[in-house]
């Protein structure tokens, strides 16, 4: 969810100690479906912050770890307007610049919607335009395939899974705690949550217990 820089650079150091390589969720599926087998851990960020940019992205490099960033389309170089209703601080999101230069050092941006919607509330016409008309805006402003997808709020049904499949993305992620395994749905995949209050120990056993 939210952690400060200094735990962010401790957990990635834990993964390290513990031999675990850190990836996008791009790289780590084939770890996820049993095609390929090594200890590895998918780390993801959600909303696109600009703050993910200036102050995980130093420590992913220095770990020689990619990670994936989930974008919501129609606030590229915005901020977190979704959120302002629920009274949450405004934070300002990567621009296109940002995102390019995200991309171009191996990690990976996947969609986050076009503008970080409930998707069960919505017809499935406006479902379906969010899930799939995010990919192509990512697409054409970076030039890459878009081929992860988040639900967010974890806010999904059987017919969204089916919507992000149809749109062309190869996994999704929802909010649900756990670690994926090969029989898992690879559109509704389960997330450790990492929090502000973990601890290190917290941070170890979620890496490290089945
Ligand atoms: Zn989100």
């Amino acid at each position: 969810m939210v952690v400060h820089p200094d735990a962010f650079r401790s957990q990635m150091k834990w993964l390290k100690r513990l031999g675990i390589q850190g990836l996008s969720l791009r790289e780590a599926m084939p770890f996820v479906t049993g095609a390929k087998a090594g200890k590895v851990a998918a780390i993801t960020f959600d909303d696109s912050y600009l703050n993910v940019y200036e102050n995980a992205l130093p420590v992913l490099q220095e770990f020689g770890f990619t990670a994936t960033n989930f974008v919501v389309a129609n606030q590229i170089g915005g901020s977190n307007v979704w959120d302002l209703p629920l009274g949450v601080a405004p934070a300002a999101c990567m621009s296109a610049e940002h995102l390019r230069h995200w991309s171009s050092l191996g990690h990976e941006v996947g969609s986050h919607t076009l503008d970080h919607v409930h998707l069960p509330q919505l017809s499935q016409t406006e479902a379906r335009r969010q899930i799939s008309d995010s990919r192509g805006v990512l697409e054409d402003l970076l030039g890459v395939e878009v081929s992860s997808f988040c639900f967010p709020y974890g806010d999904e049904t059987q017919v969204d899974r089916k919507l992000t499949y149809e749109a062309g993305y190869s996994a999704a992620t929802t909010t649900q705690r756990g670690r994926a395994r090969p029989q898992d749905d690879p559109f509704g995949l389960p997330r450790a949550t990492v929090r502000r209050n973990d601890t290190w120990l917290h941070f170890v056993r979620k890496c490290v217990s089945g």
